[in-house]
């Protein structure tokens, strides 16, 4: 957003303009002007660009004209999408005074304005700029004022989401940073930039307000009106400051409005499994690779009924635990539901029809709230009562708790409020509360009267048509409202003579076919019509506004949304399971890990009809815990890898996995690198990407981790990959004791078993069937013989000679390459002695070769490229 020029010399709107636009110099100023908000200067340029909107100019300041661009009120909510989506902010400044009425002294200067809003990417409560089924947070970092002195080198993280009220906190290592974005995936972040990874740097606010350890705890205390912010709960100072922040800005957007929040809630430092961002990136868990849900593992385990519930299975599946207990719970409840059918079917078709309270409350709170957001609280109390109906009789000291939860949570909470809002909403409802008619006939005695004035003048109106009619003789005779005059009687421009005669009636307007009179009846009909819609409308607007603000400060309403979450993620999860292909995992606190014919949930999704997918199991006992799996490319080595990977974070969620049987004791990180790495754009090679990743592995993974990796060493010259895939699979193996899968090409690894107890060789199963190529996509114990790559190659479509040509070549260096064990000293502990791999590439390139093939020119070539080998 470019600087305003000075404000020397404005004419007086403008001079309002500027002082507006000084209150929020990073943002756009939207400027309302009658029906349109307008921008100037250098907004209007760069919001003409970003909308691709007509630039015009308005008037000259310091003698230059003055840019400006605007959209209709109508459709602003539009273009602010396009702007937010964009990366902008956007201050909504309103007038905040009435214009003159019709008859009333005109005004001095500009009408009054302020800044209503400042709509940011992580402040929305706005429908049409929330993703439903996502969550939408404002992230804030802090590190603890004492600093560098203190010796603390944790950062405190506060999340907000404004339009659920969602407030949580935590404090983390640095090095735990990454892994806390990639599973918030926060819409906007208030921090420190230097704080920040590049790839988040686009996300942040700018000019971010750090306060003091005692003012941030004394705001926190004040917000939610505590005597101490300690009363809250145990929060670390950092995590305070964090949460301040959070809460500043979420004031500064909403211009003081404060939107209703949870109170914060400590997340504490454990429970959650580690996915760092790589991890994240190669398992597509909440989108795809092109940015769609289409192809992720939550589109593949979705089965809910509302925004609300996807939300929940959204943070279910990027944040998965490793609390056994709360997955136990998890697990029993959704066993519970899958073991009624019927049950479950209702439960999901009640669901379908609860509305989203939680964001209706969320722009309810913001003060925001339209006739549509009281009647989603009326509809999901009703529902709530009917999923009682359903669940109350059903409940026992035997049920799960998670079920007695919810039946609890929505059993009676808001009878009260429940009966004034069906007692007050009227039958159909208008999209705005301007529109009027909101509060149903006979709830308020004083609007019925005002109300009833209102139409009965109506009906003297057109009595008094009739009447005038005759008096003047004139049949079409008409009694009209017209925007300026108020009620006119209304005749053809040829009656305008003859009627001016009449000293009762003056006349107001003539235009070329008609003429308009008024008359001191129709003035006074006029004022009382005005006066009893005027006092209806106030009358109802304060009605609702009572109603929204019973329902913000209802305590149960966010409780009810919550169980209402809760219960359709478990109703998903059942409905998941009850097809009999997905189990419901044992997850145990030991190191065991089985997968009894597993499934890739997206793979087998995108699979055509014909096709079928091949499940394979996976065993990785303590006594073998490492697995190396060798085996062509295409023949579903990544597939298995993500599938394993998959599994586990299913069962962490405490949802079912795609598997016959499932026992995973629980892991506390999981680390997975699989398909290609393709961070060119950051200027690092594909090898440097790949030895980075390696080296976050080998300096966090752990006896509970599972490490599932793909080729490593494929980004380097053979016997370099070779050599760093050996020296890495050695320190899974016998230094971290990781539950591993190691993917490789380098089949050579295989024999490497006698030096590595716990390392067992698998392979992909491959068929070749009239010198072609088949992939049975099947896991069987044991090495690839031989690689297929140039098979694969064949497949593809390359040239008939060239993959002859290959075929040979590949021959004539295998002899050469095969690892003569005896050259190649194995692990040794103390790291002293080196490996040593003699090869002659003369040799290679002299079997290599085919005399009979050359050409006499390419012969002569080869001879000056074999000398050059010497
Ligand atoms: P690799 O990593 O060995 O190159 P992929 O895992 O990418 O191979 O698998 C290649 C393709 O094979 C997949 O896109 C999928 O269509 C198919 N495939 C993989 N595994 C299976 C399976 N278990 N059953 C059926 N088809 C599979």
């Amino acid at each position: 957003v470019p600087p305003p020029p000075s404000p020397d010399g404005a004419t007086p709107a403008m001079v309002q303009w500027f002082a507006l636009k000084k209150q929020e110099p990073d943002a756009l100023l939207f400027f309302r002007m009658g029906d349109f908000y307008e921008l100037f200067f250098g907004d209007a340029e760069t919001a003409a660009l970003a909308l691709d909107i007509a630039l015009t100019t308005r008037g000259k300041h310091g003698g230059e004209p003055i840019s400006m661009c605007g959209v209709p009120v109508a459709a602003a909510q539009a273009y602010l999408a396009r702007l937010i989506r964009r990366g902008f902010r956007v201050a909504v400044a309103e007038q905040t005074q009435s214009a003159p009425k019709p008859g009333e002294k005109p005004l001095k200067g500009p009408l009054n304005r302020a800044i209503v809003r400042l709509v940011t990417p992580g402040t929305l409560t706005e429908e049409e700029l929330l993703e439903a089924g996502r969550q939408n947070l404002l992230l804030a970092l802090a590190r603890p004022s004492h600093g560098r002195r203190g010796g603390s080198d944790q950062i405190g993280a506060a999340w907000i989401d404004i339009s659920t009220g969602v407030f949580e906190t935590q404090a983390i290592s640095h090095d735990a940073l990454g892994e806390l974005l990639g599973r918030l995936d926060p819409a906007e972040i208030l921090a420190d930039a230097a704080l920040v990874p590049p790839d988040f740097a686009p996300r942040l606010a700018p000019s971010v307000v750090v306060p003091t350890a005692d003012k941030a705890a004394a705001d926190i205390a004040r917000a939610f009106d505590v005597a101490q912010a300690g009363v809250l709960g145990d929060f670390k100072e950092e995590e305070t400051i964090a949460a301040a922040m959070a809460l500043g800005y979420v004031r500064r957007s909403q211009a003081g409005a404060m939107p209703r929040l949870s109170r914060p809630i400590s997340q504490g430092e454990t429970g959650v499994l580690g996915l760092d961002p790589s991890t994240r990136a190669s398992l597509d868990l909440l989108s795809g690779r092109d940015g769609t849900t289409t192809h992720s593992l939550f589109e593949a385990v979705c089965r809910t009924s509302s925004a609300a519930g996807s939300r929940l299975l959204a943070a279910w599946i990027a944040g998965p635990t490793t609390d056994i207990a709360l997955i136990a719970q998890r697990q029993a409840a959704w066993r519970w539901l899958a073991d009624r059918p019927e049950l479950r079917a209702s439960v999901a078709q009640l669901l379908r029809r609860v509305p989203d309270i939680a964001r209706a409350l969320g722009r309810m709170s913001a003060g925001r709230g339209q006739p549509r957001d009281l009647a989603a609280i009326r509809d999901a109390l009703e529902s709530a009562n009917a999923f009682v109906v359903l669940l109350q009789p059903l409940c026992s000291s035997e049920t799960p708790g998670f079920i007695r939860d919810i039946n609890a949570g929505l059993y009676g909470r808001a009878d009260a409020l429940l009966d004034r809002l069906t007692a007050a909403l009227a039958d159909e409802l208008p999209a705005r509360l301007d529109d009027g008619g909101v509060i149903a006939a006979g709830f308020d005695a004083d609007l019925d009267r005002y109300r009833a004035l209102r139409d009965d003048s109506r009906k003297l109106i057109a009595a008094l048509q009739a009447r005038y009619a005759e008096t003047f003789g004139i049949p079409n005779l008409k009694i009209r409202h017209h925007a300026q005059l108020g009620y006119v009687m209304e005749v053809a421009a040829g009656m305008a003579t003859r009627l001016k005669a009449h000293a009762e009636l003056s006349f107001r307007q003539g235009t070329a076919s008609l003429a308009r009179f008024s008359t001191p009846e129709l003035a006074e009909l006029d004022r009382a019509i005005l006066d009893a819609g005027e006092r209806a409308s106030v009358l109802e607007r304060q009605i609702f506004n009572g109603l929204v603000a019973q329902a913000v400060a209802h305590e149960a309403l966010p409780e009810i949304a919550e169980m209402f979450a809760l219960a359709d993620v478990v109703q998903s999860a059942a409905h998941l399971a009850q097809g009999g292909d997905w189990c419901c995992p044992e997850v145990t606190d030991d190191q065991s890990f089985e997968l009894r014919q597993c499934r890739h949930p997206v793979v087998e999704a995108a699979l055509d009809r014909q096709t079928r997918f091949i499940p394979n199991d996976c065993r990785l006992p303590p006594e073998h815990r490492v697995m190396l799996l060798t085996g062509p490319n295409m023949a579903g080595k990544s597939t298995f890898l993500r599938q394993t990977a998959l599994a586990v974070i299913l069962a962490q969620a405490g949802l079912p996995v795609p598997a016959e049987k499932a026992r995973i004791g629980v892991v506390d990180r999981l680390f997975s690198r699989v398909g290609a790495a393709d961070d060119l754009a950051r200027g690092r090679s594909t090898f440097m990407v790949e030895m980075t990743e390696t080296a976050a592995i080998l300096r966090q993974a752990g006896p509970r981790s599972l490490v599932v990796v793909d080729e490593i060493g494929r980004g380097t010259a053979t016997l370099d990959g070779l050599a760093i895939a050996w020296a890495t699979l050695e320190a899974l193996h016998s230094q971290l004791g990781s539950r591993t899968i190691f993917a490789t090409h380098f089949h050579e690894l295989g024999t490497l078993t006698d030096s590595m107890p716990r390392l067992t060789p698998y392979t992909m199963a491959v068929r070749e069937w009239q010198g072609k190529v088949i992939f049975q996509h099947e896991v069987r114990s044991g090495s690839a013989r031989k690689s297929w790559g140039v098979h694969v190659a064949q497949l593809a479509g390359v040239p008939e000679p060239v993959v002859r040509r290959a075929g040979r070549l590949l021959a004539a260096l295998e002899r050469e390459h095969t690892l003569q064990r005896p050259t190649l000293p194995l692990f040794d502990q103390t790291g002293k002695s080196e490996p040593h791999v003699a090869v002659d590439p003369l040799r290679a390139e002299l079997e290599g070769i085919d005399p009979d093939a050359l050409s006499p020119r390419e012969a002569l070539q080869m001879l000056y490229s074999l000398k050059k080998l010497m």
